[in-house]
C-alpha cells in the first residue's frame, strides 16, 4: 500500500491551485452574483491540458491517470464547485462517449476541439419526468430520410445556454426499454431548440438550462458510433463521474474549512480567538476528520478508476461519502464564523449552496444508495 502522491501528482496540485486562486477566483463572485459562466475559462483550460487530461495522448489528451483528473477537480472545487460542475459537463459527460464510442470523423469534429477548449459541450440527459429514472425518458427520435427527427425536453443541463454542442439522449424505438435509449451530437444553437436559462440557489456561477426539443433534425452521421442503443456507455460514464464528482465536493469542504480556520484563529470573542473555545475547536476537528475521510474514499475510487475495477457500487459508495461529508462541513464552516458565515464577503455561504447541488446531481444520495443495496443484495460487495 502506498498513500503518497507521486512528485508528478504534488507538482500537478501546486500548478492547479495557483491557476485557480489566481486566473479563477478573481471571476468567481461576479459569476455566483450574474449566475454566469466566464467561457474564457475553458480556452484557458484547453492551453493548460486539463480538459484532456484523461485522454490518452493519441487521441489528442494528456494522458493523466484518474488520480490527477481528481486533484484537478479538488483544486477547482476548492475555488468554485460552480466551475467544476461546468468543468465536468464539459470535459467529462459531454465528451467522454464521444471518446470511447464515437466514430473518427466524430472525434475530430467534436472530441478534439472540446479538450482543446474551442467548443463547449453539454450533456442532455435528465427531463422533467425523468431526472432519477432514465428509463421514463421521453424525448423521442423518429427516422427521417438522411436522419433523425427528434422532439421532447431536457431539464437542468449545465453549460445549455453556452455550449456549441450537446451530447443528447433520446429514445430511438417507443417502448421504454433501456436499449432504446442512443446518444446523439446536436450543434448549438440549433433550429428546433429552445433553450430558458434556469435561476439556481447553487453552482450559480456555471449557467444550466432547460431545453425545449421540437422536430429538431439530426444527421445519421451524428447519430453517436452511428448505431442505436448507447445505454452502457451513458451508465459507464456517469460511474467513472461520480469518482470525479466526489473529488470537486472534497474540495468544496477544504475551500469551506480553509476560510472557518483562518477566521477561527483570528476572531476575538472575550479576550481570546475562538479557536481556543473547546466548542469552536471540537467542530473543526469533526470537520478535518470527515475531510481526510472523504479524501480517502476519493483516492480510493481514482485507483480502482486506474487500475480498471471500480464497481458501479464503489463508485457511488465515493460519491455518497464525499458529498453528503461536504455538506455537513460547509454547513458547519458557517456556524464557526457565525454571522460573518451569512454574509456574502465570505465564501462558506456559497460553499454550502453549492454542496447541496452534489446530493441531487450525478444521482441523489438515495439512488447512490439504491446501487449499494443492490449489490447487497446479489452478494457483490465483500464487507
Ligand atoms: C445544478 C444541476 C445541474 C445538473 N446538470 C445536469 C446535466 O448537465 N445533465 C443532465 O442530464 N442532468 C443534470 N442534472 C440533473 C440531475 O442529474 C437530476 O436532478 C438528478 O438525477 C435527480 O433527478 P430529479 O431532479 O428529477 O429528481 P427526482 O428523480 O424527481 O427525485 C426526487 C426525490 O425522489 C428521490 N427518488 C427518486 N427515485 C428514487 C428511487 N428509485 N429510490 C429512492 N429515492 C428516489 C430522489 O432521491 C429525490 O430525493 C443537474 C441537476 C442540477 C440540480
Amino acid at each position: 500500500m502506498d498513500f503518497a502522491f507521486s512528485p508528478e501528482h504534488v507538482a500537478l496540485r501546486e500548478t492547479m491551485r495557483r491557476h485557480m486562486e489566481t486566473e479563477a477566483k478573481p471571476h468567481v463572485r461576479h459569476s455566483d452574483e450574474t449566475e454566469t459562466f466566464p467561457k474564457h475559462l475553458f480556452k484557458r483550460w484547453g492551453e493548460l491540458g486539463i480538459l484532456g487530461a484523461r485522454y490518452p495522448e493519441a487521441d489528442g489528451g494528456v494522458g493523466m491517470d484518474k488520480v490527477s483528473d481528481c486533484i484537478i477537480r479538488e483544486e477547482i472545487g476548492r475555488v468554485s464547485q460552480a466551475y467544476c460542475g461546468a468543468f465536468s459537463a464539459h470535459s467529462h459527460l459531454g465528451v467522454w462517449p464521444i471518446w470511447k464510442a464515437g466514430t473518427a470523423a466524430q472525434k475530430s469534429a467534436y472530441f478534439q476541439p472540446a479538450i482543446a477548449g474551442d467548443k463547449i459541450a453539454c450533456f442532455g440527459l435528465s427531463e422533467p419526468d425523468g431526472g432519477s429514472d432514465i428509463r421514463a425518458m421521453k424525448t423521442r427520435a423518429e427516422k427521417v430520410d438522411g436522419g433523425w427527427k427528434i422532439s421532447g425536453s431536457k431539464l437542468y443541463i449545465t453549460n445549455a445556454p453556452i455550449a456549441d454542442f450537446m451530447l443528447l439522449a433520446a429514445r430511438t424505438k417507443p417502448d421504454l426499454t433501456i436499449d432504446a435509449v442512443s446518444l446523439f451530437i446536436v450543434d448549438l444553437p440549433a433550429k428546433g431548440v429552445a433553450i430558458d436559462a434556469l435561476k439556481k440557489e447553487g453552482l450559480r456561477g456555471s449557467e444550466t438550462g432547460l431545453l425545449h426539443i421540437d422536430e429538431l433534425f439530426v444527421p445519421d452521421s451524428h447519430l453517436l458510433a452511428e448505431r442505436e442503443g448507447s445505454y452502457s456507455v451513458i451508465l459507464e460514464s456517469l460511474s467513472e463521474n461520480r469518482v470525479g464528482v466526489a473529488a470537486s465536493v472534497l474540495g468544496v469542504a477544504q475551500g469551506a474549512m480553509a476560510e472557518a480556520l483562518a477566521f477561527a484563529r483570528t476572531r476575538i470573542v472575550r479576550g481570546k480567538p475562538i479557536i481556543e473555545y473547546q466548542a469552536v475547536a471540537h467542530r473543526l476537528a469533526d470537520m478535518a476528520t470527515e475531510i481526510e475521510a472523504a479524501r480517502w474514499m476519493v483516492y480510493w475510487g481514482a485507483w480502482q478508476v486506474d487500475e480498471g475495477t471500480l464497481t458501479d457500487a464503489a463508485a457511488s459508495k465515493v460519491k455518497l461519502v464525499a458529498s453528503e461529508a461536504a455538506i455537513r462541513v460547509t454547513e458547519n464552516a458557517i456556524r464557526v464564523m457565525g454571522g460573518a458565515g451569512i454574509m456574502r464577503d465570505h465564501s462558506v455561504g456559497m460553499h454550502h449552496r453549492d454542496a447541496l447541488v452534489y446530493v441531487i446531481g450525478e444521482g441523489t444520495s438515495d439512488i447512490q444508495r439504491n446501487i449499494i443495496g443492490r449489490a447487497l443484495k446479489k452478494g457483490d460487495l465483500e464487507i
